[in-house]
């Protein structure tokens, strides 16, 4: 699943494709907005906001998408033939550049002033310009029974992390995803960490949490699990957490994160 620093990218190189151009064309392939037509309209910028693209059109329109599973905005010279299928959920295109959403998990035409009803409820966003620490660490301690590794990925806490930080960061933390966030001795570190390592990525497309490129090396637990621990040797852990039929993958080292807190 696509995490913020992919989002964020995603929203830059739609950026470069269409803002500040007049649409030639759109074409939603949802039925909600089958009849929608922005042809005409000048895009004036594509924002991420945690996980959310909100691209924002002249005449206070807003376009949100979400890629959730395995969507992706693939973007092309103009003209050039689409991908074929029936997984095109939106189409925005210009004289120059046409933009395809393959495989979106959500489209909707908002007027501008409702972006809220999709990323209001958001938690401060990692690469977000507005990123606040405090914040993040205020709204994670709301629920202290819950697990840290659960309070991670809930976007109302912070927005941004899915199962791939949230192992990175738990690892460089030294706690395990099992212990609840009332148990976390300091959820500022936990927090700075999640933010270093994704703003640290955000830019280059092979992500690394380690400094080590070779492969097989630049992620100490993620897509490891069931190989030896890069810090102590022993075995990497794999379970699913989180209630049904919602739950992810985590990834942890049992022996360098342990439930308890450790003097
Ligand atoms: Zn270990």
């Amino acid at each position: 699943m696509p995490e913020g620093d992919v989002v964020y990218r995603t929203a830059r190189r739609l950026g470069r494709a269409l803002d500040g151009r007049v649409l030639t064309r759109s074409d939603f392939r949802v039925p909600r907005h089958a009849t929608a037509d922005l042809t005409g309209r000048t895009v004036l910028e594509t924002v991420s906001r945690g996980k959310h693209l909100l691209t924002r059109v002249e005449g206070g329109l807003t376009v949100h998408t979400h890629l959730r599973m395995e969507g992706s905005w693939q973007i092309s010279p103009a003209g050039r033939r689409l991908p074929p299928g029936d997984v095109i959920r939106l189409v925005l295109a210009n004289a120059e550049w046409q933009a395809a959403g393959v495989r979106l998990g959500m489209v909707d035409l908002v007027p501008a002033d409702e972006e809220a009803r999709f990323v209001g409820h958001l938690g401060p966003d990692l690469l977000g310009p507005d990123w606040n620490e405090a914040e993040a660490v205020r709204r994670l301690a709301r629920r202290p029974e819950t697990s840290i590794g659960e309070a991670l990925l809930d976007q109302r806490n912070l927005a941004g992390i899915g199962t791939i930080y949230r192992a990175e960061t738990l690892f460089l933390a030294k706690v395990s995803p099992w212990r609840p966030v009332g148990m976390v001795e300091d959820l500022g570190t936990i927090v700075t960490l999640a933010h270093r390592l994704m703003d640290a990525n955000k830019e280059r497309p092979s992500r690394v949490t380690t400094g080590d490129l070779r492969p097989g090396r630049s992620t100490w637990v993620y897509g490891r699990a069931g190989r030896p621990c890069l810090r102590c040797g022993r075995r990497i852990s794999r379970g699913e957490m989180g209630a049904q039929p919602q739950e992810r993958l985590i990834i942890w080292c049992g022996h360098c994160q342990p439930e308890e807190p450790t003097d």
